[in-house]
C-alpha cells in the first residue's frame, strides 16, 4: 500500500470517532471523511477531491493551509446550517499520518455558545429591569434637593412613588434570589412530607385580602382525603402563590379565581404512578396562544405595561417551572383569549 494513504488502523480510527473528522493529504486532497463528516457537510465527499471544494469557509480554509505547509495545529470556528438550525463547531486542524498530511476534526459547540448568549442576555435584562426604577429615584432625589426643597406636598407624593419604586427594586433581587436558590438546589433531594390540601388553604388564606382588594372571590375545591408528596414545602407555597397571585393580578375581571385539588392517577405523564393535581383557573382576559409556549422565559411578559402596573418582575412563571421541574411534575398552560385561563401543575406523589 502506498504510504501516501491512509492506514488501515487510521481508516479505522476514523471511522470509530464520534465527531465529524477529515483527512486531507500532502497535495491538498481527501484522503477520507467519516460518516459524522459526509452528515455535516450534507453532501457526498469523494476521496481525492480537492479540499477548497469541500470546505467553503475561508477560515478553515486559511488554517488547513497553514498547517499542510508548517505541521503547527490551529483551531478555528466552522458555521454549518442544516435546514433552519445553525451549528457553531470548532474545527482543530492537526498533522496527522500519512506525512504531511492534516487531521480536521470538528467538535459541535452551539450549546456552549446558546448557553454564553444566554448568560449574556440574562445579565443584560436584569440591568435593564434594575435601571429603571433606579433612574426614577436618582430622579426625585435631584427634586427633592433642589427645586422641590422646600415643598411640604411634593415631598410626600414623590416619597410614595420613591417607595414603590424601591419595593419594585426589592421584587426583583428577591424573585431573583429565589430563581438562583431553586437553580443551587436543583439536585438536592426533597425531604418535606407536604399535605397539599392544608399547604393549598395557607395560600388562599394568605392571599385572601389581596384577592377581595381586587374584588376577586377566591374559591379553593379541596377533596377530604389527604394528599401527601416529598416535596420542598417553602417551593411548593411558591409556586402556587405565584399562580394564584397572577390569576388575580391578571384574571381578575373576570371577578373569580378557583383552585381545585385532585388525585390524578394514571396520567400518561406519570409513568404509572400516582399523582395530584392542581389547577388555577381564572375567567379573565385570557392569553393569546402565541405566547403560551414563552411564558416561563425569564422576564418574558404579554404586556410589560401592565405587569409593571400589577408589580410584576416577569420571573414568577420562570420560578414555577424550575419548581415543577425539580418535583418532576408538569406545568400547563391553557387559556381562550375572552374566556380566562388555566395553569395546572401535575406532580408525581411517588417520588
Ligand atoms: P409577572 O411578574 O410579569 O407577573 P410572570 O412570569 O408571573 O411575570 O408572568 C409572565 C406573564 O404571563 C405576565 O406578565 C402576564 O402577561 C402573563 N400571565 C401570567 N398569568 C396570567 C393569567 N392568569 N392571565 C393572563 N396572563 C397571565
Amino acid at each position: 500500500m502506498s504510504d501516501t494513504l491512509p492506514s488501515q488502523s487510521t481508516t479505522a480510527l476514523l471511522a470509530a470517532l464520534p465527531i465529524p473528522a477529515l483527512l486531507v493529504g500532502a497535495d491538498g486532497r481527501v484522503l477520507m471523511a467519516n460518516t459524522h463528516m459526509r452528515d455535516l457537510l450534507g453532501s457526498a465527499v469523494a476521496r481525492g477531491q480537492p479540499y477548497v471544494s469541500v470546505l467553503r469557509q475561508p477560515a478553515l480554509v486559511d488554517a488547513l493551509e497553514a498547517t499542510l505547509k508548517d505541521a503547527t495545529p490551529r483551531k478555528t470556528r466552522y458555521l454549518a446550517q442544516s435546514g433552519s438550525k445553525e451549528s457553531v463547531y470548532e474545527a482543530f486542524c492537526a498533522p496527522a499520518a500519512p506525512e504531511g498530511s492534516v487531521l480536521i476534526s470538528f467538535l459541535d459547540i452551539s450549546d456552549l455558545e446558546q448557553a454564553g448568549q444566554m448568560r449574556r442576555d440574562f445579565v443584560a435584562n436584569v440591568s435593564h429591569e434594575l435601571r429603571t426604577p433606579l433612574t426614577s429615584l436618582m430622579g426625585f432625589i435631584e427634586t427633592l434637593q433642589g427645586p422641590a426643597k422646600d415643598d411640604a406636598a411634593a415631598r410626600a407624593q414623590f416619597l410614595g412613588i420613591m417607595a414603590s419604586e424601591a419595593a419594585r427594586m426589592e421584587r426583583l433581587v428577591s424573585d431573583l434570589l429565589s430563581l438562583s436558590r431553586v437553580e443551587a438546589e436543583e439536585r438536592l433531594p426533597l425531604r418535606d412530607t407536604v399535605e397539599l390540601g392544608p399547604l393549598l388553604s395557607s395560600v388562599r388564606n394568605t392571599l385572601a385580602a389581596r384577592a377581595e382588594e381586587a374584588g376577586v372571590t377566591l374559591v379553593a375545591e379541596l377533596p377530604e382525603e389527604s394528599i401527601e408528596l416529598l416535596a420542598h414545602a417553602d417551593q411548593l407555597l411558591q409556586v402556587f402563590t405565584n399562580l394564584i397571585e397572577n390569576a388575580i393580578k391578571y384574571g381578575g375581571a373576570g371577578g373569580k379565581v378557583v383552585v381545585k385539588l385532585r388525585r390524578a392517577d394514571g396520567q400518561p405523564a406519570l409513568r404509572g404512578q400516582s399523582g395530584a393535581l392542581v389547577s388555577v383557573t381564572d375567567f379573565g382576559a385570557g392569553i393569546d396562544p402565541l405566547h403560551i409556549p414563552r411564558l416561563t422565559e425569564r422576564f418574558y411578559r404579554v404586556d410589560s405595561h401592565r405587569s409593571r402596573e400589577v408589580g410584576g418582575t416577569g420571573l414568577g412563571l420562570a420560578i414555577v417551572k424550575h419548581i415543577v421541574q425539580r418535583h418532576r411534575g408538569r406545568l400547563k398552560i391553557e387559556s381562550e383569549l375572552g374566556k380566562g385561563t388555566e395553569f395546572s401543575v401535575l406532580l408525581p406523589l411517588g417520588v
